[in-house]
């Protein structure tokens, strides 16, 4: 086993284990160093993958109960929540598996054990024998994530007061469900243990659920969930928590402070954001600089203020997701091996996986507004499509953005089904500089749920032909 390398990635997320896999492509010498012990960071754990399982098998669940009926299917259905469990794990461990042969494909050595810059080129790992490797390289890439924001005065025991990594292992499903923030991790994970039969309460601190998502798809969203059964309580914060003999005392009170009550519930999740991670990295040692958030700075190339030290991912600025570290990583490895690597942060999509989708990618309308920017808006409901007829899936639409003088796309927002896949033929089309014309005026597959993107793209110069 050697121990100097070209580069040495820390973390084994998207960020870190796609860094790794592209530099082995291109020829260099690489190590990925993870201490989780199993490769895929929080996204193949206890993030992204482990919530779509629960989050499919629970849609299933919900359809057999409610849908099957209505399309003449007669079935008597029943919840196994530990076969539903581990479903999920065997998903999570083929997928972080599939890590370890990528590494192999790639000729990156992963390389279990906590990773400790000492200097710039010089790495030392803690393995969990107890064993002490030092390295070498002459880049050190850190995608060393993000972690839970933590509540002020609130202790999670991943049991009754769970974090997104307790709420995706539950062993039964909570009466009650009190929710701590209408982010994502909230809305999906409350969707899960919704569908499974738990009353969910949802306390937000903003007025608003889902920051940062255009507020028309935003409002709609929280009225397509209340539909569906969860409550909202918008403009409210969590003060404090007891354990009771029957389950959880939370205390809360509203944004702005006055009179405290109390909700009880059997457990509380608590999703209020994620921060970076990069504790123990020794970072403060080798003198890399972090800004006020935690987050390592970078320029555009990813390189910290240190020679040869870079950063990609949750670690850094930007959206914390899975893509968005995928795609710095592999602009990170290509800068290093001499290649033009870039990322477009205009066209990073975002999806929130409930039913129905949210997806959005570039400018919301209150962006655009606040920019100053003039822009049409070309709209489409899922009422009028055929094929969301058809699937009994009618809540939502289709927005698009372009501008007002050069009609070239400028953002996109879809609340309906199968959202996130529509959304990636707006994600190219951005890329590429198109209008909204373009989409318009693209051939689309009849009856499919993507002619509600046309159409919304074709009442962006007033011709919407089907409603
Ligand atoms: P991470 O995936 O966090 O990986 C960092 C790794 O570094 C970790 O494995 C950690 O153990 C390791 N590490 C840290 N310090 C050290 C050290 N000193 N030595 C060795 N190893 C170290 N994003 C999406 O795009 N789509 C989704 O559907 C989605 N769903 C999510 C659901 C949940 C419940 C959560 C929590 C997150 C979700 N995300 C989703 C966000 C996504 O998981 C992150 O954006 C993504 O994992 C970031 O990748 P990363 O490589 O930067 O960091
Ligand atoms: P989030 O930022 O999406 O939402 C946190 C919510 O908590 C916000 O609405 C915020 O206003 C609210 N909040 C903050 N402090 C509060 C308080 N004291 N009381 C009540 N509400 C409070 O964060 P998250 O849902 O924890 O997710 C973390 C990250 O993980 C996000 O950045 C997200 O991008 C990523 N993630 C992505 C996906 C996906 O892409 N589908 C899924 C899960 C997580």
């Amino acid at each position: 086993m050697a121990d100097s390398f070209d580069a040495i990635v820390i973390g084994g997320g998207p960020g870190g284990y796609n860094a790794a896999i592209r530099l082995g492509q291109l020829g260099l010498s690489a190590a990925c160093v993870d201490k989780r012990g199993a490769f895929g960071g929080t996204c193949l754990n206890v993030g992204c993958i482990p919530s779509k399982a629960l989050l499919h098998a629970s849609e299933r669940f919900h359809e057999a109960h409610n849908d099957f009926a209505k399309l003449g299917i007669k079935a008597k259905i029943e919840l196994d929540l530990p076969a539903m469990m581990a479903q999920k794990t065997k998903v999570v461990s083929e997928l972080t598996k599939g890590v370890e042969f990528l590494f192999k494909k790639n000729k990156v050595e992963g390389i279990v054990g906590e990773g400790r810059i000492l200097a710039p080129g010089k790495v030392e790992v803690k393995t969990p024998d107890g064993k002490v490797r030092s390295l070498t390289a002459k880049h050190i890439i850190i995608a060393t994530g993000s972690d839970i924001a933590p509540l002020p005065g609130v202790t999670i025991d991943e049991k009754q007061i769970v974090s997104s990594t307790g709420a995706l292992s539950l062993t039964s499903v909570p009466k009650k469900l009190l929710v701590v923030g209408a982010g994502v991790i909230g809305l999906e994970l409350g969707s899960v243990w919704k569908r499974l039969g738990s009353e969910v309460h949802v306390v937000e601190f903003l007025d608003r659920v889902t920051p940062g998502i255009d507020l028309e798809v935003a409002k709609a969203f929280q009225r397509i969930l209340t539909k569906q059964g969860m409550t909202f309580q918008l403009s409210t914060k969590v003060t404090g928590v007891e354990k009771t003999k029957t389950g959880l005392a939370v205390t809360v009170e509203a944004a702005a402070g006055g009179s405290k009550s109390t909700i009880e519930a059997d457990v509380m999740l608590v999703c209020i954001g994620r921060r970076p991670y990069t504790d123990n990295l020794g970072l403060d040692g080798v003198g890399v600089q972090l800004d006020k958030r935690g987050r390592v700075i970078t320029d555009k190339h990813y390189r910290s203020n240190v020679m040869g030290i870079y950063a990609v991912g949750d670690c850094r600025e930007g959206p914390m997701l899975a893509h968005k570290a995928e795609d710095e990583a592999v602009a990170c490895a290509e800068l290093i091996a001499g290649k033009a690597g870039h990322v477009n942060y205009d066209a990073i999509p975002s999806v929130i996986y409930t039913f129905p989708e949210v997806a959005v990618v570039g400018k919301s309308e209150e962006d655009l507004k606040a920019e100053g920017v003039a822009y049409k808006v070309g709209k489409f409901p899922f009422t009028a499509n055929a094929r969301a007829k058809t699937i009994m899936a009618t809540d939502g639409f289709v927005k698009i953005l372009a501008d007002a003088k050069t009609d070239k796309v400028l953002g996109c927002a879809i609340i309906g089904p199968e959202a996130g896949n529509l959304l990636a033929e707006v994600v190219l089309a951005m890329e590429f500089g198109a209008s909204s014309e373009d989409i318009a005026r693209t051939c689309h597959s009849h009856p499919t749920l993507s002619e509600a993107v046309r159409q919304a793209s074709m009442g962006v110069e007033g011709w919407t032909m089907q409603m």
